[in-house]
């Protein structure tokens, strides 16, 4: 129906046919912008340690060279010195300078990871559900109306963001990875859940995957009753928007959504999106109308990042474009306490002064947008503003997702601190021992 509405574009030459990039490729891709051998060899250093991957739509379509290496696009994709502590930095630039064995460059990048706090707030053990006994390792199950469903061949992504924070996932460590190719087990586990009424298939990139294995993992939700809603989070609008449009099963993919929503559910495509530009291409625009075709919605959400985002200006016109596009303005992410946090992070205070500054200036329409949000360990904590309260200045806060139901949409106060980064940065204010009764402070 939708195909029929909105024909696929003719092909566009060598970016229509999928193909990573890799640190294989860094070095010729880095040919283009004049840096120094140093230069060079430090963000082949960042590489060893961090995912790298790209592909020519990135490259040839949302990287504006010319800008290069301060162009938000290019430091979206492509690994920046600042992303290691200094002294990790050097020392994995010393390993490659002197060829050093495989086996140490990889004992290295190890060590440097398990300090980058690889898995944070309790992802690998506190949201993990239990099935007959059996740990379900490629599910997490936080709030009680969303399980994340982790298909196992949905874990890479077309093109990884620097500040990524599953990071972990596309590193090749096999046991800091989520994942499942149990379908049954999910199945069982949903239908033994009934208070369970939205599973979000996330990744990595669910849209990695072939139509027809993803099609494995929707069509049983479409047998839950109490499955109300399938989410699908993924980065291929901005990084892959052919994947909608002329991939091979692009087509069957419409008809995948189409048989969500004939079937009374909600299809919610959770679009990341980090810079307005990743949505000016036509292909995107083209890509967005074949989605919306299918009765789909479109979510926007991205984390605000330094160096990339960091401006009234790029979230006002993110959230207008958003809105023009017929897509819905979702979450303002905080950057995680993870990989390089340190370079990426905003601190609380400016962020909110960025989200407050940009919200002010658009429509209505687009001001479903929520945060600036930490999804920290007790749930999604809001930073809802700066006020002055009996005299101390404090930031107001709320969870709009708790573990704990009860706490949801409660307002506390932490002590103003210019510097934090992320919850457990925070003091309950009022010289308080914690921030609400059964919310404790770090
Ligand atoms: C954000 C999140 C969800 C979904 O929350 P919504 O507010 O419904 O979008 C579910 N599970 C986890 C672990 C999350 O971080």
């Amino acid at each position: 129906m939708s195909s029929a509405h909105h024909p696929a574009p003719a092909p566009q030459g060598s970016t229509t046919r999928f193909r990573a990039l890799t640190p294989r490729d860094l070095d010729g891709l880095l040919q283009r912008v004049s840096l120094s051998a140093s230069e060079r060899l430090a963000l082949r250093a960042v590489s060893a340690v961090l995912p790298f991957r790209t592909n020519a739509y990135v490259v040839d379509e949302l990287i504006d060279w010319s800008a290069v290496p301060d162009d938000p696009l290019f430091r979206l994709t492509f690994p920046q010195a600042g992303m290691l502590p200094a002294p990790d930095l050097r020392r994995m630039a010393d390993l490659l300078a002197r060829d050093a064995p495989r086996t140490e460059l990889l004992r290295a990048a190890h060590e440097i990871r398990m300090r980058l706090n690889p898995h944070p707030s309790g992802q690998l053990d506190a949201n993990v559900p239990v099935h007959e006994g059996r740990r379900l390792t490629g599910l997490q199950h936080k709030y009680p109306e969303t399980v994340l469903v982790f298909p196992r061949q949905g874990q890479t992504c077309h093109a990884y963001c620097t500040y990524c924070f599953r990071w972990p996932q596309f590193v090749g460590e096999a046991d800091l990875r989520i994942a499942t190719d149990d379908i049954d087990a999910t199945t069982a586990y949903l239908r033994a859940h009934p208070e369970v009424t939205s599973a979000l298939i996330t990744g990595g990139d669910p849209l990695v995957m072939s139509t027809e294995v993803l099609s494995r993992y929707v069509e049983p939700l479409l047998e839950i009753d109490t499955i109300r809603s399938v989410r699908i989070g993924t980065k291929s609008l901005a990084f892959w928007p052919y994947r909608f449009t002329r991939d091979r099963d692009a087509d069957d993919l419409l008809r995948l959504f189409e048989r969500v929503v004939a079937s009374g559910r909600t299809l919610a495509l959770m679009a990341h999106v980090t810079h307005p530009r990743e949505l000016h291409p036509p292909v995107v625009r083209q890509a967005v109308r074949r989605v919306r075709g299918t009765g789909a919605v479109i979510r926007c959400q991205g984390p605000l990042v330094a160096g990339i985002n960091d401006s009234a200006d790029a979230w006002a016109e993110l959230w207008d474009e958003t809105t023009t596009l017929g897509a819905v303005p979702y979450y303002q992410f905080v950057e995680r306490d993870t990989g390089p946090q340190g370079y990426f992070g905003v601190p609380l205070a400016r962020g909110h002064q960025i989200f407050r500054d940009a919200y002010a200036r658009v429509s209505g329409l687009a001001r479903t947008v929520r945060g600036p949000v930490m999804s920290a360990m007790p749930g999604k904590v809001c930073v809802d503003g700066v006020a002055e309260v009996a005299g101390e200045k404090v930031f107001v806060l709320h969870l709009i997702q708790a573990r704990d139901p009860d706490l949801v949409d409660r307002p506390f106060f932490a002590a103003y601190d210019e510097g934090a980064t992320w919850f457990t940065d925070l003091k309950p204010a009022f010289g308080a021992s914690r921030f609400l009764p059964g919310l404790d402070a770090h």
